[in-house]
C-alpha cells in the first residue's frame, strides 16, 4: 500500500469519474464547440453566482490570466508574501503582467482590510498604480488556514471602496466553504474573479476554472489563447470537473477529519516541536531540533509513506480523496515503529 501525502494533486480518477469522462460529448473548444466544457463553465459560474467562466489546464494559468486581465503594465498588486501567485508561480506577475507586487506579511497567508488600505500608492508619477488585491483561500503555505465569511466580505469592501479589483485564488476554496458551511453563491459576488482548482481535493486529473463577469471572461479567453492554453477536445477532462463539482465537495470534510487524526498520531510521538492548527486538509509541523525532518521523510519513504520536508525542519502532509481510513490506520502503525 502506497500512502501519498505529498499533495492533494496526486489523486487519480475514481471508476465513476472515469466513466463520466468516457461518456463525455466533445468538440473543438477553441471554436467554443465542446459541450462538456461549455457545461462545466456554466455549472461553475452558476454555483458562484458569476456570469461566465473559462476552463484552463492549471490554476497557475487561471491566476496569471486573471492578473493579466485586471492589470496594465506599471500597475501594482497587493498580495500576501507566501501566497501562490507570488511564491509559487515563477515570477509570473512580473513576467506576464509587467506589474509590481506589494507584499504583505500576513497571518498564515491571510491579510486584513488595513493591509489593503495602508498599502495603496498615492496617484502620482513616482508610484506604480495600485490596481488589484489577490487573496488565497484556503492558504496553502498557511497550512490550509481560511477566511471566515465576514473577513472575505470586509476585504472585498475595502478593495472596492478604494477602486481596486479583487481576485480570489480559490484553488482550495471548497475546503473553506465546507468548513464554514457557506455556499459558493454567497462569496462569488464579493470577488471580481475567482480561480478554482478541480485537480486538488476535488479529485480531477487536470483542470481549473476562472470565473468573472462576461467582459472579463471574454478578455481572459484571448489571454488564454496567447498563453497557449486554448485546448481542443478537452471535454473528456471537463467531464471529470462536472463530476467533481456534483459529487466530491461535501466529502472534503472527511479529508479534514483525517488530517486532524494524523495530527493526533504525530502529537503522541514526542518528536513534534509545534504543529500548525489543522483547519482543513493540510498539516504542517516542525520537529524538535534533535530530530531531523529529512530523516523522518526518508524513514517514512522506506515504508511507502510519502510527504515533503518544506525547510526549517518542518514537514507538510496533505490529505485527499485517495487517502483512506485504512491508510490512516497503517500510518499510525508505521509511525509507532519508527525510531528517529
Ligand atoms: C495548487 C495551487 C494553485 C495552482 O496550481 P497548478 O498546479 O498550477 O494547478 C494555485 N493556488 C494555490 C493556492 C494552489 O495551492
Amino acid at each position: 500500500m502506497i500512502i501519498d501525502l505529498r499533495s492533494d494533486t496526486v489523486t487519480k480518477p475514481t471508476p465513476a469519474m472515469m466513466q463520466a469522462m468516457m461518456n463525455a460529448k466533445v468538440g473543438d473548444d477553441v471554436f467554443g464547440e465542446d459541450p462538456s466544457i461549455n457545461e462545466l463553465e456554466d455549472l461553475a459560474a452558476n454555483m458562484f453566482g458569476k456570469e461566465a467562466a473559462i476552463y484552463c489546464p492549471t490554476g497557475t494559468m487561471t491566476n496569471q490570466i486573471a492578473i493579466k486581465t485586471h492589470t496594465q503594465p506599471m500597475d501594482e498588486v497587493i498580495v500576501e508574501k507566501s501566497n501562490h501567485v507570488y511564491f509559487y508561480e515563477s515570477g509570473g506577475i512580473a513576467y506576464h503582467s509587467l506589474s509590481s507586487v506589494r507584499l504583505i506579511n500576513g497571518d498564515r497567508g491571510r491579510i486584513k482590510p488595513s493591509d489593503i488600505s495602508e498599502n495603496i500608492n498615492p496617484d502620482n508619477i513616482h508610484h506604480p498604480k495600485t490596481r488589484l488585491v489577490v487573496i488565497e483561500n484556503t492558504a496553502n503555505r498557511g497550512g490550509g488556514s481560511y477566511y471566515q465569511l465576514n473577513e472575505m466580505k470586509a476585504l472585498s469592501e475595502t478593495a472596492h471602496n478604494n477602486n481596486l479589483k479583487i481576485h480570489l485564488d480559490g484553488a482550495r476554496v471548497f475546503n473553506c466553504l465546507v468548513e464554514i458551511n457557506v455556499s459558493p453563491k454567497e462569496i462569488g459576488p464579493m470577488f471580481d474573479s475567482v480561480s478554482v482548482c478541480l485537480s486538488k481535493g476535488l479529485g480531477c486529473p487536470v483542470g481549473s476554472v476562472l470565473l468573472g463577469d462576461k467582459s472579463f471572461i471574454a478578455s481572459a479567453r484571448k489571454y488564454r489563447k496567447v498563453f497557449g492554453g486554448g485546448m481542443r477536445q478537452a471535454g473528456f477532462l471537463a467531464a471529470a470537473g462536472i463530476y467533481a463539482l456534483q459529487n466530491n465537495i461535501q466529502r472534503l470534510k472527511e479529508d479534514h477529519k483525517r488530517a486532524k487524526s494524523l495530527a493526533e498520531i504525530l502529537n503522541k510521538t514526542g518528536w513534534i516541536e509545534s504543529l500548525m492548527a489543522v483547519d482543513t486538509n493540510i498539516l504542517i509541523f516542525k520537529l524538535k531540533p534533535e530530530f531531523k525532518a529529512e530523516l523522518l521523510v526518508e524513514k517514512l519513504k522506506e515504508n511507502n509513506i510519502f510527504c515533503f520536508a518544506i525547510g526549517g525542519n518542518s514537514i507538510r502532509m496533505v490529505t485527499h480523496l485517495d487517502f483512506t481510513d485504512e491508510m490512516l490506520n497503517k500510518f499510525s502503525e508505521i509511525i509507532s515503529k519508527i525510531k528517529l
